[in-house]
C-alpha cells in the first residue's frame, strides 16, 4: 500500500490551494471551502481493482450474449439482449437513438473494462509507458456515459409496462447486468488514479522525474500557506486530467502539463458561451421531448400514441405508482431542473453575485450526478420496442419523441460538463468572508 504523503493540491471545484494530509486507509481529504473529495486512502487499489476488472470482463460477455428477459404470449415467444433491442430501434428507422443505447450501454462499459485492465497490466512496467495516461482519460470518459445501472432501472419498468399485455421471464442477462453493476461501482470505489499518474513517465522529460509532484518543489511547498487562496491567483493551474499543479507564467497561456501532455487551462476557454448554447438547444429539444409520442401501440382493437406524460399516467392508472413516479422525476423533472439551475448558476456567475457559493456548488454537484438518470425513458422505449413484436397481434414503435428526448438527456449532460464550477469562487466577494 502506498501512503501518499503529505502534499499541496488545488480543488478541481472552487481552486482552493491546500494541504492534503497523509491519509490512511478509509480515510477521505474535503475540500476546506467546497467540500469536495480531494483524496482517498484506499488499500491496495491496483490489484483489487485488476482482480474487480477481471470479473466485470466475464460478466459483460455474459450479459451480451444472453437474453434479457423473454415474453410469452398466446402461444408465441419472444426475447431480446441488449444489442437486439438496439438493433430493433435501428430498424425502426430511430438510427440515432439506437446509437446511443449501443454506445452507453455496450460501447462505453466496454472501452471502460477492458482500458482498465490495459492500464492495470502496462502498469507493471517500470516507468510506465506515458499512453497509459491516455488510457486513463478515455477510460474516465467512458464510464461517466457507461449507464447501465440506468438501462438496468429502464428493464424493470419495461417489464411493468408489459406485463400487463404478457407473461414475462426474466433472462440470465438480466442477472449479469446486475453483477456488473456492482462489479463496476466496485471498480470505481477501490481504484486510485493517483496511483497511476505516480508510476508514469511524464510528458515532458525534462520536467522533475516521477514521485517528485508528491510534495511538488520544495521551495513552493513552503511559499504557500493552507489558507484560502485560489491557484490562479498563485499563478498556479490545475491540470484537469491528471491533478498535477503547474506553474504558468501567462494565464492566458498556460501551456502544457508537463507529465500527461494535455493543454492547460487556468479556466475552461468560453465556458459562459458554450453552456449557454448546450442550454438553449436542450431548451428547445425540451418542448417536442415532451410533445411528441415516444410510444406507438398497435392492436388489432385500437392504435394508441403514448407521449411521455401519458406513460406516466398509464403506469400509475395500472397500479404501480412508484415506477410512474420514477419516470415522472426521471423524464420530466430532472430535464428541467438540470436546464433551470445551470442557467441560475450562469446568471449568477454572470452578474457576479458573491452569495450562497456553496449552495450553488451543492446543486451543480446534484445535478451532475443525477443528470444521466433521464436517459431512463429512452431505454424503456428500446425494451419494449425490442420485445413486444407479436404482429398481427400487437406491435409497438419508437414514437418522433425518443430521438428529441434523448438529444435533451445528451444536450444538458454536455453542459454540465462544459461549465465550469470554479467561476463561482471567483467572483468579487470571494476572499474572505465566506469562510466558516
Ligand atoms: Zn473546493
Ligand atoms: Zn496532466
Amino acid at each position: 500500500m502506498t501512503l501518499f504523503p503529505e502534499h499541496i493540491a488545488a480543488c478541481p471545484d472552487c481552486d482552493l490551494m491546500q494541504r492534503i494530509p497523509a491519509l490512511s486507509s478509509g480515510e477521505t481529504a474535503r475540500c476546506l471551502r467546497c467540500g469536495r473529495s480531494m483524496a482517498a486512502g484506499k488499500t491496495d487499489p491496483l490489484n483489487r481493482t485488476f482482480a474487480f476488472a477481471v470479473a466485470a470482463a466475464i460478466v459483460l460477455i455474459i450479459a451480451n450474449v444472453t437474453p434479457l428477459m423473454g415474453l410469452s404470449a398466446v402461444g408465441r415467444h419472444a426475447s431480446t439482449t441488449i444489442l437486439g433491442g438496439v438493433l430493433k430501434m435501428w430498424q425502426e428507422g430511430q438510427g440515432i437513438t439506437a446509437a446511443l443505447v449501443a454506445f452507453c450501454t455496450v460501447v462505453a462499459p466496454t472501452i471502460y473494462i477492458t482500458f482498465m485492465l490495459t492500464i492495470l497490466i502496462a502498469l507493471r512496467k517500470d516507468p510506465a509507458p506515458s499512453w497509459i495516461g491516455r488510457l486513463l482519460r478515455i477510460s474516465d470518459v467512458s464510464r461517466t456515459w457507461s449507464m447501465v445501472e440506468v438501462m438496468m432501472l429502464g428493464i424493470l419498468v419495461a417489464l411493468v409496462k408489459i406485463a400487463d399485455l404478457a407473461t414475462v421471464i426474466p433472462g440470465i442477462g438480466m442477472f449479469a447486468v446486475f453483477a456488473l453493476i456492482l462489479l463496476v461501482a466496485a471498480m470505481t470505489v477501490s481504484f486510485d488514479p493517483r496511483e497511476v499518474w505516480l508510476r508514469i513517465r511524464w510528458a515532458d522529460e525534462a520536467a522533475p522525474p516521477v514521485g517528485e509532484e508528491r510534495s511538488l518543489r520544495p521551495g513552493d511547498d513552503r511559499a504557500m500557506p493552507a489558507e484560502e487562496r485560489s491557484a490562479a491567483r498563485l499563478g498556479f493551474v490545475l491540470c484537469g486530467a491528471c491533478g498535477l499543479l503547474s506553474k504558468y507564467a501567462d494565464p492566458a497561456e498556460p501551456g502544457y502539463c508537463p507529465r500527461c501532455g494535455k493543454a492547460l487551462e487556468v479556466r475552461r476557454r468560453q465556458t459562459i458561451q458554450r453552456t449557454w448554447a448546450l442550454l438553449i438547444a436542450a431548451a428547445i429539444c425540451y418542448i417536442p421531448a415532451n410533445l411528441m409520442p415516444v410510444m406507438n401501440t398497435t392492436m388489432p382493437a385500437y392504435a394508441e400514441k403514448d407521449t411521455i406524460m401519458n406513460g406516466v399516467i398509464l403506469l400509475y392508472t395500472s397500479g404501480s405508482w412508484p415506477l410512474a413516479l420514477i419516470v415522472l422525476i426521471a423524464s420530466v423533472i430532472i430535464p428541467l431542473a438540470k436546464i433551470v439551475t445551470l442557467a441560475y448558476l450562469l446568471v449568477t456567475i454572470q452578474f457576479r453575485q458573491p452569495e450562497s457559493q456553496r449552495e450553488r456548488i451543492r446543486i451543480y454537484r446534484f445535478v451532475e450526478i443525477i443528470g444521466r438518470w433521464s436517459m431512463l425513458d429512452v431505454f424503456v422505449v428500446t425494451f419494449v420496442v425490442a420485445l413486444v413484436q407479436l404482429q398481427p397481434l400487437m406491435s409497438v414503435e419508437p414514437g418522433a419523441g425518443v430521438i428529441f428526448f434523448a438529444a435533451v438527456v445528451v444536450l444538458t449532460m454536455f453542459a454540465a460538463e462544459q461549465f465550469d464550477p470554479r467561476l463561482i469562487w471567483d467572483s468579487p466577494g470571494e476572499k474572505e468572508n465566506d469562510h466558516d
